[in-house]
């Protein structure tokens, strides 16, 4: 799943098409018609953990003909769906698009993604864009395997995206310290907008803490020590792919610890919530209890 970082470079590749026009819009969405957005301007773009928002000016009447440009692909479009405000929210005054990515979604820029390999028939099919804008000014964002919901405002303020510098630490560690297992918590986007899978296996890895450890058996250094890790490795990542380059995982997908030792893999989540592939060794990160919490390292 796109994480905070991945969301970020999304928001750079869209960045420099705010204040231009689109004058033809197709793609697969049932719910959203592409044809909604044509001749309306993208006003702004922000991101908030791993959601991105997209602000939409009014239709331009004046502008580029909105109507028969790009019409929904065959046997697509007009399915009745107008649940979730999809349909008719920009005409209600909710101007604001929010894009989740689900685990594989994407944005490009002036480019198609292209089949990686054959699919189980053999064939070689290029992946279907959900959302392709075309703009005034002759470049193109497409958007892959994303759900798009109009919204009055952008969700969630800065106070809880661990990329932000916004970001409110003790309202975090207040949020840590719960008595449930840290490895919810950490993926929990109220408190941590952006933390992702691979980050919440890397974290845990790192901080020596097992994912199912409650957050109230660990000691505060503990507690203070994993959040500062979440931030340090959201920043190293972004960082990383800001440069072109891939941040290595010493956890998440690895058979062995970097010390050796067999990696533990399961499936795991709040009762009747997603459950998510957690690594972890059993080894470097000993499983805690109320019962047997964790001396505190400062005293
Ligand atoms: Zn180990």
């Amino acid at each position: 799943m796109p994480e905070g970082p991945s969301l970020r470079q999304f928001h750079a590749r869209v960045s420099p098409f705010v204040g231009h026009t689109v004058v033809r819009a197709g793609g697969s969405s049932r719910k959203l018609p592409p044809a909604l957005l044509q001749a309306r301007k993208l006003q702004a773009a922000q991101v908030h953990g791993k959601n991105l928002f997209l602000e939409f000016g009014p239709r331009q009447r004046a502008g580029p003909p909105a109507v028969g440009l790009c019409p929904e692909p065959r046997g697509e479009g007009a399915d009745g769906e107008t649940s979730g405000g999809g349909v008719s929210g920009a005409e209600d005054g909710q101007k604001w698009l929010r894009f989740h990515f689900w685990l594989f979604g994407s944005v490009r820029a002036n480019e198609f993604s292209r089949a990686q390999g054959p699919n189980k028939r053999g064939d070689w099919k290029d992946p279907v864009p959900r959302l392709v804008l075309h703009f005034a000014h002759g470049g193109f964002l497409v958007f892959y395997n994303c759900c798009m919901v109009w919204a009055a405002h952008p969700w969630a303020g800065p106070s809880t995206d661990i990329l932000s510098r916004g970001f409110h630490r003790g309202r975090a560690l207040e949020a840590l310290r719960q008595d449930k297992p840290v490895g919810f918590t950490l993926l929990d986007q109220r408190h941590f907008a952006g933390l992702g899978n691979i980050i919440k296996n890397e974290v845990l890895y790192l901080a020596g803490i097992h994912p199912l450890s409650p957050g109230s058996a660990l000691s505060p250094s503990s507690l203070e020590t994993l959040l500062d890790l979440v931030l340090q490795f959201g920043g190293e990542w972004l960082q990383a792919k800001q440069q072109g380059k891939r941040q290595p995982y010493r956890i998440y997908r690895r058979r062995c610890c970097p010390e050796g030792h067999p990696v533990t893999k399961q499936s795991l989540g709040p009762p009747g919530r997603l459950r998510r592939l957690t690594w972890w060794c059993p080894l470097c990160q000993p499983l805690l209890s109320r019962a047997s919490p964790e001396p505190n390292r400062l005293l």
